[in-house]
């Protein structure tokens, strides 16, 4: 029998991960080539061969004991040095080994991020439309998600006034990912320097931290040399997420990290507790076999122009179709306005011609679907006269 609390999750089973497992299905049906996959983030890019050289260098030079044992809790020193120094070069930052703590993934680095700071009751700010998993992660420390718009007409930026009203005395965090999943946008700096000086007087006024969780996967995702800010300059309870699952394509490798930075409350106590909370969530460290290979990989950068060559595309062809998408500035995700209000209405429509999208109610964004475009470029080419046909029964 299984407990109340995990009820609700069978019952709500992610959208995205149902729409992938259809995926498949139809490829088995219809023909790889003749389904035109959107819906999950699965980065089509293979990890850059470096990353291959360093399993095998490991594999025949490090000790196995050191290679496939247990290490701190914490993750490998060398590895978290490594991580730390990448970081003060391109940020100007003086961060340490003992600033990172490895994790699996964003998901686990938020998860642990949470542990570590909720109490029951606590209220965690989601700025809408956001990652689905979000809620889901905050209600496993019993704590309560509290969404927070965005102006669509503003180009998906925050709605301060609404967050202004929203913060009190149980507010803990703010959750914040740029570039963005699901609209494709970045915040700019003056976004974050608002956002910092508003969190810097309700933290006065409720008299506790009220941290920013940045959640950092897609930080090198960024088109046109757009820069994205590093969020621990602008605002000392700052804690962020990091992954390598989009950056150097390893999502099935469960790898990435969290940054404590020592301006954060109490810097030390967090840091101790979160890598508890690392052990009692039963992860106990990140692998370690990849962390040793992200030591002699950190430098290593993304294949960005990929992502941003298939997103103008997408961009250019569906626009002249009729359809109203937001521009995409970062991250590998195409936000498109349904040319219907149902918007579950028009991804069904979608499936007739093997198009699989995310409807936005499932990023609590509805009204929209999310197009991923982490896929080949010939899938993109492929899709186009099959959207052609979609949008002749719109416009
Ligand atoms: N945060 C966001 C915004 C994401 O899009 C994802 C994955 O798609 C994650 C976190 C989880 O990343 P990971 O696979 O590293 O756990």
């Amino acid at each position: 029998m299984i407990s109340e609390k995990m009820k609700p999750l069978v019952a709500n089973n992610s959208v995205i991960r149902q729409m992938f497992e259809e995926g498949q299905r139809l490829a088995q049906e219809f023909g790889a080539e003749n389904v035109f996959d959107f819906s999950i983030g699965n980065p089509n890019v293979p990890a850059p061969d470096s990353v291959k050289e360093a399993i095998i260098g490991i594999l025949n030079t490090e000790n196995p004991v050191k290679v496939h044992g247990y290490m701190n809790n914490a993750g490998f020193l060398g590895t978290r040095k490594a991580i730390a120094d990448n970081l003060n070069e391109r940020f100007g930052t003086d961060f340490t080994e003992r600033n990172v703590i490895m994790t699996v993934g964003a998901g686990s680095a938020i998860n642990i991020t949470l542990k570590t700071m909720i109490n029951p009751g606590d209220e965690v700010v989601c700025i809408a439309p956001y990652f689905v998993e979000y809620g889901n992660y905050i209600r496993n420390y019993d704590g309560v998600p509290v969404v927070v718009s965005s102006n669509p007409e503003g180009g998906f930026m925050p709605r301060f006034d609404e967050l202004e009203e929203k913060i009190n005395e149980k507010t803990k965090a703010v959750i914040v990912n740029n570039p963005n999943n699901p609209t494709g946008v970045i915040y700019p700096e003056e976004i974050i320097k608002e956002l910092a000086t508003l969190l810097e007087r309700k933290q006065k006024e409720v008299g506790h931290p009220i941290y920013i969780i940045s959640d950092e996967p897609y930080r090198e995702l960024a088109y046109e040399g757009a820069e994205v800010p590093f969020v621990t300059k602008y605002y000392d309870n700052t804690i962020v997420g990091y992954s390598y699952s989009k950056s150097l394509s390893l999502p099935g490798e469960r790898i990435g990290y969290i940054l404590v930075p020592d301006e954060s409350d109490n810097a030390g106590e967090f840091i101790d507790a979160a890598t508890i909370a690392n052990r009692v969530s039963g992860c106990v460290n990140a692998p370690s076999l990849i962390q040793l290979a992200i030591e002699r990989c950190v430098d290593e950068k993304c294949n960005v122009e990929y992502y941003e060559r298939n997103g103008k595309r997408l961009y250019d062809a569906l626009s002249e179709l009729g359809f109203s998408c937001v521009k995409p500035q970062g991250a590998f995700y195409l936000w498109m306005k349904s040319p219907v209000d149902d918007e579950k209405e028009f991804v069904q429509a979608a499936k007739k011609y093997n198009i699989l999208m995310v409807p936005g109610s499932s990023f609590a964004g509805p009204g929209y679907v999310r197009i991923s475009y982490c896929v080949s470029y010939e899938q993109i080419e492929r899709s186009i006269p099959k959207f052609a046909e979609l949008a002749k029964e719109y416009f």
